[in-house]
């Protein structure tokens, strides 16, 4: 299997290839595009029959060996096999198992043929669906490195989700280490506890005196000092790495062959959406042959996709005008992996989606509504892919996690409860709607206090999670200062 960026010119995509191991530890393609396959993998009805009855493990390896060609499949198998446990997916509600990694939940079967299914995507260590790649990311790592006697220091910023689950998958493990930025004191005592109670060596929690956006700085502005990046070894894990889209892939599958006896029944995804990794997982899946009938992106206020979907047009939101939500994590001003399906809608045109991208950067945006003097007119394809969305406020969150609580006597997340929102505008009858949740309510305790007037149920292990000791240093926003503790610290 060969990926190409979705900005190489057509003449130059056979010759500037990759295999997955050459693409899993970087970021973006030099020339600023995505990586994707230069083909998408199929799958057929018979394989799609056999995997139903395998487990979650046994089915990531299916899926990613079509992916993965340059990774021997004894080596592939023992990766997943150790990545998708009970053990390590332990904190599943009552009711539901641990070993199936992402129990699905039958919330409602309404008597006009519709059907309401939760997906929890959200029982790892951190207790958020970005555990589902991350810990396999952190075990592809290890290896990978091992096998070129490597070593890689990721360097970051965070503000909650992210980090926590990167350090989660990367605590241990040998050659690599995590510098991870947060602001100081800005971050809830739940997230700040979850990160700063990590004891292992390789992991480096630094608070910045300052706001989010000065700790992203002070990433870009190490980044950008490329002589001391590529000596102090420094990578990302951010939400375009393809190991991580390809990990999502999986449970698109899972929850499709656990809903469903035969191919020919229609399943739905709803998924809550900032940086379009978690929906361009789905949309693969379909591309590959999973019968997905919708795909229905979920947003907050900060609706950058749901306008798309409506109207054809991407605009990019100033930090003005990106808001600070009860769903956090979807608080997002441009969608970071929206390029990889841009460049599937126009047909994988490299030139034109470079074009389009770059006209994002100078004008803040493109339409591709048709109308006159728009960029393109291929919005018209867009039903073709099954994509739909859907907006969420801040009074609908805290509505539907009532409704939820009333009606199904279970406690959703923020996240989710912006899915289940949008969800239960896109029913269908005969069709399975299945929502996927992202994270458990505990790691959003404010918003279900004011929803339902008692704390969110913590997962066993994280009653007193704030009353562990705590491993940080804090530092001024001073680039200097962060070069020298990250070399100090490397001894590179
Ligand atoms: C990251 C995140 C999302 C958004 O996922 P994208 O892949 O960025 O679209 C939604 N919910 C939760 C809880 C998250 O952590």
């Amino acid at each position: 299997m060969q990926y190409v960026s979705t900005r190489a010119a057509a003449s130059a995509a056979a010759s500037s290839s990759q295999q997955f191991s050459d693409i899993l530890l970087g970021g973006l393609a030099v020339d600023g595009g995505l990586f994707l396959p230069t083909a998408y993998p199929q799958v057929t009805g018979a394989e799609l029959d056999a995997w139903r009855q395998l487990s979650y493990a046994d089915l990531a390896f299916e899926i990613l060996k079509k992916f993965a060609t340059d990774i021997p499949e004894a080596d592939l198998r023992a990766l997943t096999a150790k990545t998708y446990t009970k053990e390590v997916y332990k904190n599943a509600r009552k009711g539901e198992k641990a070993s199936q990694i992402t129990p699905l939940r039958v919330l409602e079967e309404g008597e006009n043929g519709t059907k309401l299914v939760l997906q929890a995507l959200s029982n790892g260590p951190t207790l958020a669906f970005k555990d589902m790649a991350m810990q396999l990311l952190g075990n592809l790592f290890e290896y990978t490195l091992a096998k070129q006697n490597a070593q890689l220091n990721i360097f970051g910023a965070t503000s909650g989700d992210t980090g926590s689950a990167a350090e989660y998958a990367m605590r241990g493990k040998q050659g690599i280490r995590v510098f991870m930025l947060s602001p100081h004191k800005k971050m809830s005592a739940f997230q700040t506890a979850q990160m700063f109670s990590l004891q292992d060596p390789n992991i480096f929690n630094i608070a910045i005196e300052g706001v989010f956006d000065d700790a992203q700085d002070m990433v870009k502005a190490v980044s950008n000092d490329l002589p001391f990046k590529a000596k102090q070894k420094i990578g990302t894990v951010n939400s375009i790495n393809w190991a991580r889209v390809v990990a999502q892939v999986v449970y698109y599958f899972r929850g499709y062959l656990s809903a469903t006896t035969s191919n020919d029944q229609k399943v739905s995804f709803t998924v809550p959406s900032g940086n379009f990794g978690n929906i361009c997982a789905g949309h693969i899946a379909r591309m590959m042959g999973l019968p997905i009938d919708k795909l229905v992106a979920a947003t907050n206020e900060n609706d950058v996709l749901d306008e798309f979907f409506r109207t054809g047009v991407y605009r990019v939101r100033k930090s003005s005008e990106t808001y600070h939500t009860s769903s956090p994590s979807m608080d997002i001003s441009k969608a970071s992996n929206f390029e990889r399906f841009i460049y599937d809608l126009v047909g994988r045109d490299g030139d034109r989606t470079r074009a389009l991208f770059q006209k994002v950067e100078t004008h803040g945006g493109f339409d591709l509504s048709g109308k006159p003097g728009a960029d393109g007119d291929e919005f018209k394809l867009v039903a073709k892919y099954g994509f739909k969305s859907g907006k969420s406020t801040h009074d609908d969150r805290l509505n539907t996690i009532r409704d939820v609580a009333d009606d199904y006597g279970i406690v959703i997340d923020t996240h989710t409860a912006d899915g289940i929102k949008v969800a239960r505008e896109n029913l269908e009858p005969g069709v399975t709607m299945i929502v996927l949740e992202t994270a458990l309510a505990a790691k959003f305790n404010e918003t279900i206090l004011d929803a339902l007037g008692e704390d969110a149920e913590r997962p066993e292990g994280f009653e007193n999670i704030e009353d562990l000791p705590q491993k940080f240093v804090v530092m001024p926003p001073d680039v200097e200062k962060m070069k020298a503790y990250i070399a100090a610290n490397t001894g590179l």
